[in-house]
């Protein structure tokens, strides 16, 4: 196991020349210390390299230098200076809706990382492609630079959003399967500038300690506004959450 190393320090280290790809050629950037070789035994040559800490196989093109190293080590989980850092942390963290603060031993976790990068998408109403944009990506290597390894992209960040709806979805049918009070429902329609016809249908309940909620079931494109296709429309939505 290599000792820990300033990525920064590193960050300007070059891998050399490509007969350095040999076999049991000596190279020069600190960062091969963490990888193991994988020899193609035809060619003799190393094309991949093994992360000593976590085992992620990686490609190790020469041309495209120790970046690739150097990412996978700043957001590998196993590399002892991250584990390193995850055990020592500890913050004050404003919660940014009640304003109060707490002491926090905040740790990188790359899954809920990606949960919050979703759901701010969904609340903040963002393009997919948010995520490969030059700014985002400048705010990330700077709040967060475990997670720049592991930014989505904007196909992946799609799927997780779906996730999410389905998951809330399930979460909301549950809630709405088990109230005693009576459920009420009103649509609202409107006209886009394309012309299209939606309809939104929101749900209305009172929970068992008398609060008022609001939920909005689904957002659905329609034929026009006429009384029967309303009609067919809200069926089919009453049909589809059970
Ligand atoms: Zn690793």
């Amino acid at each position: 196991m290599g000792d820990p190393i300033d990525l920064e320090e590193e960050s300007n280290a070059s891998f050399g020349s490509a007969s350095h790809t040999k076999a049991g050629a000596k190279r020069k950037s600190i960062y091969w210390g963490h990888f193991e070789d994988i020899i193609n035994p035809t060619s003799k040559k190393i094309e991949k390299v093994k992360c000593k800490y976590c085992g992620k196989v990686l490609s190790a093109n020469p041309n495209s230098g120790t970046s690739t190293l150097k990412k996978h080590l700043q957001s590998c989980n196993k590399y002892p200076q991250n584990v390193d850092q995850k055990q020592k942390k500890i913050f004050f963290v404003k919660d940014p809706h009640t304003e109060s603060v707490t002491l926090s031993n905040w740790s990188y976790d790359a899954e809920a990382t990606r949960l919050a990068l979703a759901k701010m998408i969904i609340i903040d109403e963002h393009p997919f492609s948010v995520v490969e944009k030059e700014g985002f990506k400048t705010f990330v290597s700077v709040a967060c630079p475990q997670f720049v390894g592991d930014v989505p992209s904007r196909f992946t960040v799609a799927r997780d959003c779906k996730k999410l709806y389905l998951c809330e979805r399930d979460a909301l049918k549950m809630t709405l399967k088990g109230l005693k009070s009576r459920i009420a429902l009103t649509t609202d329609c409107w006209t886009s500038i394309q012309n299209l016809n939606y309809l939104c249908l929101t749900a209305h309940f009172i929970d068992d300690e008398w609060n008022l909620h609001k939920r909005i079931l689904n957002s659905r494109l329609m034929d026009s506004h006429k009384g029967k296709e309303i009609e067919k429309v809200v069926e089919g939505c009453v049909i589809d959450w059970g």
